[in-house]
């Protein structure tokens, strides 16, 4: 079987394989996004967006990225003199501090090698010290597959008395976010990740505090503003309407589902994935005590190119998994397993990874990685 992109087993790291039925959702004529047909969605995303973050509250969808939510967050919760602390052990880490350090003078970052814990005591220290406006941390890291451990950081966090704001783009729909016991105030989900909808929507959950501190420091992306809009099933600038369709969708699957039952099914594919890795003696990339539950990331087999490896899955098997970012890339390879992913996506996945292992003499035992998927599937 050569590469056909519409039947793929795709477990990239987000964007995500997607439903028909949201695919189909987003083929209608357009729509006047100022009329009472559009309203109606509105209507129905706001009340299915707490299915998404658990908890009701200040939500709205930005047409954009996860990244504008992101920018969006900071532009309005960071103070210039304010003083901010961001964590970073990855990309996206780094990718935060460079945006909070767009919206904030005093920023303090601390970080860990990709990869690797962050350092909980070192990060209380600093809370500590005292006169910090925002804590700001990347929950899921999606570049390395690593969990930062946020429950052991949120009581310091709320001690301090700093708004709490995490990127939760590859978390939210995927691991459990506890908004209210952790004390998050602003937590941003991404569209073409857990959720399953097609890439481009920033979702955004604020606290009761959040709302109140919001400062209007950008024009597109003012939350405020877009909270205003959508209180009126409307937004304040045209939207994107097809996205916003496909969203609707994805939120009524994941109501379907249950938001507990796609956390569950989640954790019981990462479970999978993680038991076929050592089953073919492969090793994780990240710390295995923090490894995520909504991307694997493994290094790469000894002996072989990562490229090589991802080009025979998806030119022989129809596989398309994600290689590595940055100073990453060709050391290790990331399966995203989020969404609507399934154990035949493993089955043919680690099938594919073996026959690759077999030919370079590096198979420990015909079926090993099969095998220990087969044993997690739900019984008959
Ligand atoms: N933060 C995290 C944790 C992510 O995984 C991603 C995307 O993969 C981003 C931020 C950036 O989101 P986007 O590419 O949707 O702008």
């Amino acid at each position: 079987m050569s590469f056909d992109p519409e039947t793929a087993t795709f477990l990239v790291a987000g964007p995500v394989r997607i439903h028909p039925r949201v695919l189909r959702a987003m083929s209608l004529p357009s729509l006047n996004h100022r009329g009472e047909y559009f309203h109606g969605i509105m209507a129905e995303i706001r009340e299915l967006l707490p299915v998404l973050f658990g908890v009701s509250g200040a939500q709205t969808v930005l047409s954009g990225s996860g990244t504008a939510g992101l920018e969006a967050m900071y532009a309005g919760l960071l103070r210039k003199e304010g003083r901010t602390i961001v964590v970073s052990n990855g990309n996206f880490g780094e990718r935060s501090d460079q945006i909070a350090r767009r919206y904030s003078d005093r920023v303090t970052t601390i970080t860990a090698p990709w990869g690797h814990p962050l350092d909980v005591e070192a990060v209380r220290a600093e809370l500590e010290r005292g006169d910090v406006r925002a804590f700001c941390a990347v929950y899921n890291e999606t570049s390395v597959g690593l969990r930062n451990d946020l429950a052991r950081i949120a009581p310091a966090v709320r001690k301090s008395g700093a708004l709490f704001l995490v990127d939760g783009i590859s978390a939210v729909a995927g691991i459990p976010c506890p908004i209210a016991e952790w004390g998050i105030d602003a937590l941003v989900a991404g569209s073409q990740k857990g959720l399953a909808a097609p890439a481009g929507l920033a979702m955004v959950h604020l606290s009761e505090r959040a709302v109140g501190e919001l400062a209007p420091r950008t024009f597109y992306l003012d939350l405020a503003s877009h909270l205003a809009s959508g209180r009126k099933n409307d937004t304040p600038w045209t939207p994107a309407v097809p996205l916003f369709l496909a969203l609707r969708e994805a939120l009524l699957l994941l109501r379907e589902e249950t938001l507990e039952g796609r956390l569950a099914r989640t954790r019981e594919l990462a479970e999978a994935t993680r038991a076929a890795v050592a089953a073919l003696g492969l090793e994780l990339f990240p710390d295995p005590r923090y490894a995520s539950d909504t991307v694997t990331a493994i290094r790469n087999p000894p002996g072989l190119e990562d490229a090589e490896v991802r080009k025979v899955l998806q030119n022989r098997y129809n596989v398309l998994l994600q290689g590595g970012q940055g100073a990453l890339t060709g050391k290790i390879f990331r399966i995203g397993h989020m969404g609507i992913a399934s154990y035949a996506d493993l089955l043919i996945t680690f099938a594919g990874l073996e026959r690759i292992l077999a030919k370079a003499g590096r198979l420990p035992r015909p079926g090993a990685g099969v095998g220990a998927i087969v044993e997690r599937m739900p019984g008959a």
